[in-house]
């Protein structure tokens, strides 16, 4: 029993394994018809793709996976299933990601690039060719790279990374010889000259194109010959060899002309013709051949082919302008510059259109939000920059007001302690200073008016203080104030000289008229009557008088001197009186 058990548990195992090789065996040979089917039917290859897509596990069979939609993928690009095509061609680049570097892998990777090649998506192709170019150098593997560099030379040069593209082709012909292996000889080697002739390496071109002459058989097809003939026509042509530019333009010409059908190609070497005209002086003949491929570009429906890497107008631009025919020349310009603009401007959109597409690869994806992120930051800073800045400007602006607000009141504060201390404070006429800033400030009457000092001291005020008290005396001062006060015009003065003597400066009175003033002086004293506490109280005073001479300070002492002197004698006169010492 336990015999049995064992054997049925070997053979078990034995149909286990057997299964699963022949499934798998199965599964490579479905892969193998799905890839020679994808170009010619591209409807059932794509069928067949999709069944075992459905069915396959990702994780498991990554290797056939990847084979299937890279089938499916380049099989939608023939059904022009582009968006379908392009779902395919991301699952297996996000696949292809996680995948252990192997030789399929490189196959993979140049694959998802060639159909990113064949739907325009030329970032996204040079993108998958460079990293299978770069994994197969890891791996030592030579012989894939070959066709990576061809590809990514095409990509080059349509992309204008024209000195890339020549890198590329030399490096492929250079493993091409390590190999022994020229199956893309040719082809190679005639991108690779009209690259060069493009960059005006002409005698560069001129070698290369000579390599491929020596390999024409007879086995080749007419219109590759045509194209070797007229490359090397043309680069003749720039060098101005013209007689062997004629052969070879001939030979080209030749061959077009047993074709119904002519290519862009032709309208090429019929330009090469129309130099050769020039070159040999024959301006008619060149100017006949100018015209008619003029007429053939300018037909709508050739517009396409005008579309393309080099521009064939600027060539036909050239003839005319050599032939002198100048209005021709600049219409030829101007629509080779119209021709080239729309092909750069599909060619950036196209540019553009694909780098957003990979903008959805994930750390791309990163990259942006991390831009953004940066952005916003930035945006932050600059925000709170201009915030700081503001609350300086604020704070600029508040301290200069406060500067100007401080200013301002220590102005006040000066003027009015200056007005303070001009002024006396019981009686409000101005006191000494006041005196000496008014006198400064004038200049001397002319005469005969005269500067007279007139010095008044109320008699016996003792007495007042004495019989109604110190305050009864102030109110006595204060009245005597606003009376003398009466008798001040712009050209006279009054102040408290101190105490209860008070004087005044007149610029305005004659000699004649000082006694009149003093009359009337006097009069208005004793006639001031203060009401205190039901008491009426009058006072009489004093008078000394005398002339300054001069301004400043010697002749003000030597006025105050005579005027406290005639005070004196006022007072020794027996007061209620006035005394001149001139
Ligand atoms: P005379 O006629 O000789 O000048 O007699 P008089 O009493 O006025 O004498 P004197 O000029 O020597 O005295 C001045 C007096 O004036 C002394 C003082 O009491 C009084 N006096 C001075 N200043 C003030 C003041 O501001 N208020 C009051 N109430 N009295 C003052
Ligand atoms: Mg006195
Ligand atoms: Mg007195």
């Amino acid at each position: 029993m336990e015999k049995l058990q064992r054997f049925c548990f070997v053979v078990g195992l034995l149909l286990l394994f057997w299964n699963s090789g022949f499934a798998n065996q199965d599964i490579n040979q479905q892969l193998s018809e799905c890839k020679s089917l994808e170009d010619d039917q591209a409807q059932k290859a794509l069928s067949l793709a999709e069944v075992q897509l459905a069915q396959l596990s990702k994780q498991d069979n990554a290797l056939l996976y990847g084979g299937f939609l890279s089938c499916a993928a380049w099989a939608a690009v023939g059904l022009n299933q582009t968006e379908l095509a392009l779902t395919y061609a991301s699952d297996l680049e996000v696949l292809i990601r996680n995948m252990d570097g192997a030789e399929t892998k490189v196959n993979l990777l140049r694959r998802t690039g060639s159909v990113f090649h064949r739907l325009g998506n030329r970032v996204a192709a040079v993108d998958n060719y460079q990293k299978a170019m770069n994994l197969a150098e890891s791996l030592n593997l030579i012989n894939v790279q070959i066709p990576i560099l061809v590809n990514l030379g095409v990509l080059h040069s349509q992309m204008r990374e024209e000195e890339q593209a020549i890198k590329n082709y030399r490096q492929a012909i250079a493993l091409m010889t390590e190999l022994n292996d020229f199956t893309y000889h040719a082809p190679v080697l005639f991108n690779l000259a009209l690259t060069l002739n493009g960059q005006q390496r002409y005698d560069e071109s001129l070698s290369v194109f000579k390599q491929i002459e020596a390999m024409m058989t007879p086995q080749w097809p007419d219109r590759r010959k045509a194209q070797v003939y007229g490359g090397l026509a043309s680069v003749y042509v720039s060098l101005k060899n013209y007689d062997k530019a004629d052969d070879y333009n001939q030979k080209a010409l030749t061959i077009y002309s047993a074709h119904k059908e002519k290519p862009i190609l032709y309208y090429l070497s019929l330009t090469n013709q129309a130099e050769i005209f020039i070159a040999r002086n024959q301006p008619q003949q060149a100017l006949r051949v100018a015209d008619q491929i003029w007429q053939y570009y300018q037909a709508a429906e050739n517009r396409d082919q005008l579309m393309g890497i080099n521009n064939p107008l600027y060539g036909l631009s050239n003839v005319y302008e050599s032939l002198d025919e100048l209005e021709k020349a600049l219409n030829v310009r101007q629509y080779a510059t119209e021709i080239d603009n729309e092909f750069q401007d599909t060619f950036n959109k196209e540019v553009m259109a694909q780098m957003q597409a990979r903008l959805s690869d994930s750390q791309q994806r990163k990259q942006l939000a991390e831009l953004k992120a940066q952005q916003i930051k930035d945006q932050i800073e600059l925000n709170a920059i201009q915030h700081n800045r503001q609350l300086i400007i604020l704070l600029v602006a508040f301290g200069s007001m406060l500067v100007l607000i401080y200013f301002y009141w220590q102005r006040q504060t000066n003027k009015r302690l200056h007005a303070i201390s001009i002024r006396d404070s019981l009686t409000q006429l101005g006191n000494r200073r006041a005196i000496d800033k008014w006198l400064t400030a004038r200049p001397m009457p002319d005469p005969p008016k005269k500067r007279l000092m007139w010095l008044i001291d109320l008699d016996l005020f003792k007495e007042v203080n004495d019989q109604y008290g110190h305050e009864a005396g102030d109110e006595v001062l204060k009245a005597l104030a606003k009376t003398l006060t009466g008798f001040v015009n712009s050209d006279r003065m009054v102040a408290r000289w101190g105490g209860e003597e008070f004087m005044i400066i007149t610029d305005d009175l004659t000699e004649k008229e000082m006694n009149g003033f003093c009359d009337s002086l006097m009069h208005a004293i004793a006639s001031t009557k203060i009401v205190y506490e039901g008491e009426t109280i009058s006072v009489t005073a004093s008078i000394g008088v005398c002339s300054i001479e001069a301004k400043g300070d010697k002749a003000w002492h030597k006025a105050l001197s005579a005027a406290d002197k005639a005070l004196y004698q006022a007072k020794e006169k027996g007061r209620n009186c006035m005394v001149c010492n001139q």
